[in-house]
């Protein structure tokens, strides 16, 4: 690998972080042909590969729109060939690539490449013109005289050269040996890769790979609704869920005037975010401050937060029910706070009879603030501003409190499907660019 992890976790930890990775090599301008995608193996098993890569393609075509790329799909592979043909990438459309890799779900990696014909005489010409340079700026970033930690890798899909990956490995390695005699043999954690992949129509040689996200291609396992507030947790857990095919919608609750409006801005900007990793996802914003007020006046004071929580999943599954989602999404994490206990998690959860996804349910808060800073919300996150849970939130909140108590306490209200009316006709979609606000989604039934 060219990027190790590096924070000394074990890799199914440091596997949570992924799009932090950063390849440590930085190469000059080379003046690249191609850019060839690697996608997750998991998006390509059965019968739904042909849709998967579909869904990765559209996406990427969307994440780089107004680059002068084109876009190929060519049995399991993915290339970009710079517009119009024969042009080169420039530095400024490699950086971009980089960027955008990591934003694309269903992709492990990319490289920058030179496309050839694949035929050994091509592919020596393409290595030969570039590995003079690509060792001069590894030389220069490790230090003048400081051997280079190398490997050769080699991949055939056809019998193309009538040699084996090993044989094709071999003979390039021989060849840039004895050429360049700074290069070491490393291929355990090798800081330069050279790799040659050889195809029915092309080859393509790369030395760099920029990580992807991994996961599943961006909205390609049905709706969710995330309850998103401006904390940190939920953020990560509405990227978690969209890195898996989740298409998300946001929910977030306030209680004006009790909370400014810097409140919903924040979680705007937020979703301005998470949007680019699938391209759309709609916020709508509910003003909880009537119904709150209904629970601080008329119920023991120790139980507000499973109230107010049991409340906001009533209100979220009916704009989920509108939105034709099948789940909610919370950012949860076992035992982090009062509410986050398992008994008052499954309290919570009983108010709705739809599905709950706590992605977080296991993370230590270091990792997902870890993941928070790679998916850039993290600075936004620790902003603070006033949520609508704390403006009414109970000194003493019930750490264990048992659905019948709690049932008993929501009877001194009124009935549930009022009160998620109440919220609803306090509820706007957000325009998260503008802050306009705009009505819901129509009621489907
Ligand atoms: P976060 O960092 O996401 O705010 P947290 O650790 O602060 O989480 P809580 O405040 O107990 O935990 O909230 C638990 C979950 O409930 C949140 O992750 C979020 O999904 C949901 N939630 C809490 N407050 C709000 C809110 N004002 N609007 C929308 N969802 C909320
Ligand atoms: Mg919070």
């Amino acid at each position: 690998r060219l990027a190790p992890p590096g924070n000394g976790l074990p890799d199914y930890i440091s596997a949570m972080s992924a799009p932090r990775q950063l390849t440590e090599m930085r190469l000059p301008d080379l003046g690249y042909n191609a850019y060839l995608c690697r996608y997750s193996e998991i998006a390509l098993k059965g019968r739904n590969r042909a849709s998967f890569e579909r869904a990765a393609v559209a996406n990427l075509k969307r994440l780089l729109e107004g680059l002068p790329l084109s876009v190929r799909r060519e049995r399991g592979r993915v290339f970009l060939q710079p517009e119009p043909p024969g042009d080169t990438l420039t530095a400024g459309v490699v950086e971009a690539l980089r960027r955008q890799t990591a934003k694309c779900f269903g992709l492990v990696s990319g490289s920058p490449a030179f496309l050839t014909a694949p035929e050994l005489p091509a592919i020596e010409a393409a290595v030969d013109r570039s590995f003079g340079a690509v060792c001069a700026a590894v030389a220069a970033q490790l230090g003048e005289g400081m051997p280079i930690p190398y490997a050769m890798r080699a991949r055939r899909s056809e019998h193309r050269l009538g040699m084996t990956s090993r044989e094709i490995e071999i003979h390039f390695a021989d060849r840039l040996l004895t050429r360049h005699p700074c290069l070491r043999v490393n291929l355990d954690n090798p800081l330069l890769r050279v790799e040659v992949e050889v195809r029915r129509e092309h080859a393509f040689v790369s030395y760099e790979r920029f990580p992807g996200p991994g996961g599943l291609p961006a909205c390609t396992a049905g709706r969710v609704m995330v309850l998103l507030s401006g904390g940190i947790d939920s953020p990560v857990a509405a990227y978690l869920t969209m890195r898996r095919g989740g298409a998300a919608d946001f929910v977030t609750f306030h209680s004006a005037p009790y909370t400014p409006p810097a409140t919903v801005e924040k979680v705007a900007r937020i979703v301005r975010i998470l949007r680019e990793f699938q391209g759309e996802g709609t916020l709508y914003a509910v003003n909880l401050a009537e119904p709150q007020k209904l629970i601080r006046d008329r119920c023991s004071e120790r139980f507000r937060t499973v109230l107010y929580r049991r409340l906001m999943l009533r209100v979220a599954a009916e704009l989920a029910r509108r939105r034709e989602a099948a789940a909610l999404v919370t950012g949860d994490s076992l035992g982090q706070v009062a509410s986050q206990t398992l008994a008052n998690l499954a309290v919570i959860s009983a108010a709705t009879p739809m599905l709950v996804l706590r992605p977080l349910i296991g993370a230590e808060k270091r990792e997902t603030m870890d993941l928070a800073r790679s998916i850039g919300t993290l600075a936004i996150s620790e902003e603070q501003v006033p949520d609508s849970c704390t403006v009414f939130a109970p000194a003493n909140p019930v750490t264990k409190a048992p659905l019948p108590l709690v049932e008993a306490q929501e009877r001194r209200l009124p009935p549930p499907d009022e009160l998620t009316r109440l919220a609803l006709a306090q509820t706007t979609r957000v325009n998260v660019d503008t802050l306009e606000t705009g009505p819901l989604p129509p009621d489907p039934a």
